[in-house]
This record gives C-alpha cells, sequence and structure tokens, in this order.
C-alpha cells in the first residue's frame, strides 16, 4: 500500500493508514475512502502515480465507511459508484 501524505481537509488531522479503505485499485489509480480520526468526515482520495509524481485529490464525501463496505461488497453497483467517485474527483483537477 502507498504512502498517504494527507491530512483531513476539514480538521486538519493527519490521517493514518487505519483510516483509509481502499475503494478501487488499478495499476496507476488508487481510490481510497478515509473517515478522520477526529472530525469523523468522510472523504473519498483519487491517488494518481504519474510519469511526473503522485498526484492526489481529496472530496469531501457523506458515504460512510459502511456504505463503502457495502459498495465494494456488491460488484453491479461498486462499478457505477466508483466510476462516478472518479468523475467528481476528475472535476476538482
Ligand atoms: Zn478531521
Amino acid at each position: 500500500m502507498i504512502n498517504i501524505p494527507q491530512n483531513c481537509p476539514e480538521c486538519g488531522q493527519m490521517y493514518r493508514k487505519a483510516d483509509a479503505t481502499i475503494v478501487s485499485e488499478n495499476k496507476n489509480n488508487f481510490l481510497f475512502h478515509l473517515t478522520c480520526d477526529k472530525c469523523q468526515v468522510s472523504t473519498l482520495m483519487h491517488v494518481q502515480i504519474g510519469a511526473r509524481g503522485i498526484l492526489s485529490v481529496v472530496k469531501i464525501t457523506d458515504a460512510g465507511k459502511k456504505d463503502i463496505d457495502k459498495l465494494r461488497g456488491n460488484k453491479s453497483v461498486s462499478t457505477d459508484d466508483v466510476i462516478e467517485a472518479y468523475l467528481a474527483l476528475k472535476e476538482l483537477n
């Protein structure tokens, strides 16, 4: 698992690896769901590993860890939702 050099966008608390769940994983693309230990705000983090380094985009989400677990357990729903999350993150770029 790659390192997560991120702080909570809400309160600034540094994320720990234990706060992160991998939603999807490709060769150079990772989508993590993180829940802040301090303020409990959930975020989606899209990490892209490119030739010029690691690019990460963070977006606050309403989806809790339970929702993500559900998503991951249900492949047919998961694909659409992951794509939607990707697109939402892309807009921030
Ligand atoms: Zn926080």
